[in-house]
């Protein structure tokens, strides 16, 4: 047997068993009692609901992956790729368009496959528990826009890549990176401008009192009030959520239109006072950093293992030249099987400091907003609506956490 095939497939069925372990151990560790902090906040039905929809979440997901893992398997094992692959070559073309046709197909299934479970997802579980505004129209929409973006965005950068690895000899790997990162540093400043307004409504806030308060804790915070909007997420959610996007000019405090409904004038002054605290603090260059690097090594080791031919056969896929060019469109796609274990260790790294970054925000926020109370009080609220899930096993919030628990951020605010 091919030694990269065992690897990878090694790799897919560790993930997926040690995926089942954590969601078990997470399920178990949650407490039918309500916590300490949350008594008088939530009511015992609505725990309890919340924790019903904890299990009705955890089990689809377990549900959706226990279906894939096979069909990606066999997918791989049946020689899936190799047909694709000379689908593709059949067209006659030279190695970046065959490339791309490759990529497409695969995209397009592999979009199609996922629909079934988003509208379950969507339609059935967070309509279930009262969250779901979504028209089937706002769905669809978002379907065939997120599938253009896709294609259209992660085409170019694909294509340019291919270019690279194809031209570029051994420095291929700093051309490419440094090529996706540029392309990154544009999207952070046209993104919130011209990419989420073809899926959201930004306004900016109404005159009242709600923009009163907040633009005189922008004001003394030296933030435009220009820059704090507010989002139509009541078109497919009651979810609340408030964030912060951007860099310079184009930079966003967006808050959800959900969240300035059911959160009072102080909650909401301590949610956008958060927001500039990760803007003041230089969070986002600091994510942008060591995104930036770690797409860096992805690249330099992805060369190492591009014109391997062991990885071609695993995945059934002839290894001679198209068009003059080795196939290495369907090298770097395999290239991301291999690179799980690493991509889940820098993952790890990046919630990590994510999380930091959360604590530091809520100190901000107290310390300048001056409203401990209403801050915690706020946080409370934001759980209790999202049915969030109060007590995560450790294991979990190490892995998969990008905010600490709620429980572990109320204690520290309080210590503060
Ligand atoms: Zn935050």
């Amino acid at each position: 047997m091919n030694f990269y095939l065992l690897i990878i497939v090694g790799l897919i069925l560790f993930e997926y068993l040690f995926n089942v372990l954590v969601e078990i151990l997470n399920l178990r560790h949650a407490k039918t009692e309500i916590p300490g902090e949350f008594k008088g906040v939530y009511d015992a039905e609505k725990y309890a609901q919340s924790q019903q929809y904890l299990k009705d979440n955890t089990r689809f997901d377990l549900f959706t992956s226990t279906l894939m893992i096979p069909i990606t398997v066999a997918f791989i094992l049946l020689g899936g790729f190799g047909v694709v692959d000379e689908f593709a070559r059949s067209s006659g073309r030279g190695m970046i368009w065959t490339g791309l046709i490759f990529a497409g197909i695969l995209i397009i299934a592999s979009q199609i496959i996922q629909v079934p479970f988003s509208i379950y997802s969507t339609f059935v579980l967070e309509e279930r528990y009262g969250f779901n505004k979504t028209k089937p129209l706002t769905f669809i929409a978002d379907q065939l826009k997120s599938l253009v973006l896709t294609l259209v965005l992660g085409g170019v950068i694909f294509a340019g890549i291919l270019w690279f690895f194809s031209r570029a000899g051994s420095w291929a790997w700093l051309y490419s990176w440094l090529a996706v990162t540029l392309v990154q540093f544009i999207l952070i400043y046209v993104a919130p401008v011209f990419i989420m307004p073809l899926f959201n409504k930004f306004t900016p806030l109404e005159d009242g009192e709600l923009k009163e308060a907040i633009s005189s804790y922008a004001d003394k915070q030296g933030f435009t009030l220009k820059g704090i909007f507010k989002m139509d997420g009541s078109k497919r959610s009651t979810k609340t959520n408030a964030y912060f996007t951007g860099f310079g000019r184009w930079r966003r405090i967006v808050l959800f239109d959900t969240l300035i409904e059911k959160h009072s004038i102080e909650e909401l002054v301590g949610v956008l006072a958060h927001e500039v605290g990760h803007y003041k603090l230089k969070h986002i260059q600091k994510h942008i950093m060591s995104s930036v690097l770690s797409s860096g090594l992805m690249f330099f080791i992805l060369s190492l293992f591009i014109t391997q031919p062991g990885l071609y056969q695993a995945f059934s896929v002839d290894s001679a030249d198209v068009g003059g060019y080795p196939p290495i469109y369907a090298g770097m796609l395999f290239f991301g099987f291999l690179y799980t274990p690493i991509s889940m260790i820098l993952s790890i790294y990046e919630n990590r400091a994510s999380r930091r970054h959360e604590y530091q925000a809520d100190a901000y926020a107290v310390n300048t907003s001056g409203h401990k109370q209403s801050f915690i009080q706020g946080l409370k609220r934001l759980s209790v609506d999202n049915l969030s899930n109060l007590t995560p096993h450790p294991l979990k919030v190490f892995l998969e956490y990008s905010h600490p628990p709620i429980l572990a951020r109320i204690q520290a605010i309080r210590k503060a």
